[in-house]
């Protein structure tokens, strides 16, 4: 079994799940006393959101290739960056580190081709929503990528950043959010990305009625495949 590396922190609070989900497939897959293998790099956060605000992304990228070449050297064989807005900055990671880099946005489009989805909806942090480092790599693999309109991008960034983030789960918010996505839905996606890791935590497949796929899971999920079948 290979060593997963975790880049984790960001926030902790969607850190937790990628530890559970990761152990879950191992136990389901192996039986027993099975687990994975782990090693945990957990930065402080909010040095992090102090770069995405200023927009000093090389100084984060910085921080987080240091933290990534901690994970190498305490055995890793690869590493998820276990956030989705962070992966602006995954090619300065990926350079400061020999070991690869699981792309969260690749292992996504991945799960949303095996159900032959081409039109998908995206919910993330405004970095994630506005900006091109995670729609153009989707789109460069065929996917047209809707988002929500400018108020409900502020809705959707202020609640990752002002409750998700802070362990604040609230009912208000959640109507908010599946209002949002039934809204692209209507606009023609077959399914939205959660392409934040925190959002799993307040949406789950029930709440709404388009299918939706959960960075966190399909991230978590894909690490611990690579791990068992000894690859990466
Ligand atoms: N975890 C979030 C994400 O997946 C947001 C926190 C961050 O800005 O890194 O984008």
């Amino acid at each position: 079994m290979k060593t997963i590396g975790l880049l984790g922190g960001m926030s902790w609070e969607s850190t937790i799940p990628y530890y559970r989900i990761i152990n879950e497939e191992v136990k389901n897959r192996l039986g027993g006393l099975h687990s994975a293998k782990i090693v945990l790099y957990s930065v402080e956060f909010d040095e992090i959101e102090k770069c995405q605000s200023s927009g000093d992304w090389e100084k984060s990228g910085r921080i987080l290739g240091r933290a990534a070449q901690g994970l190498e050297a305490a055995g890793a064989d690869f590493i998820l960056i276990c956030t989705n807005t962070m992966h602006k900055v995954a090619p300065q990671i990926a350079s400061m580190i020999k070991i690869s880099v699981i792309h969260i946005a690749d292992a996504t489009a991945d799960a949303l081709k095996q159900c032959g989805i081409s039109r998908v909806g995206l919910l993330g942090t405004r970095y994630t929503m506005t900006q091109d480092f995670y729609k153009k790599r989707l789109a460069e693999r065929g996917f047209e990528v809707l988002i929500p309109g400018e108020a409900d991008i502020e809705t959707v960034n202020s609640v990752i950043f002002e409750e998700l983030c802070r362990g604040v789960i609230r009912e208000g918010s959640r109507e908010k959010f599946k209002e949002i996505i039934e809204k692209l839905k209507d606009d023609g996606a077959e399914a939205v990305i959660l392409g934040c890791t925190e959002i799993g935590l307040l949406i789950r497949q029930s709440d709404v009625s388009v299918p939706v796929f959960d960075t966190t899971v399909i991230h978590a999920k894909r690490a611990a495949q690579l791990a068992l079948a000894g690859e990466a």
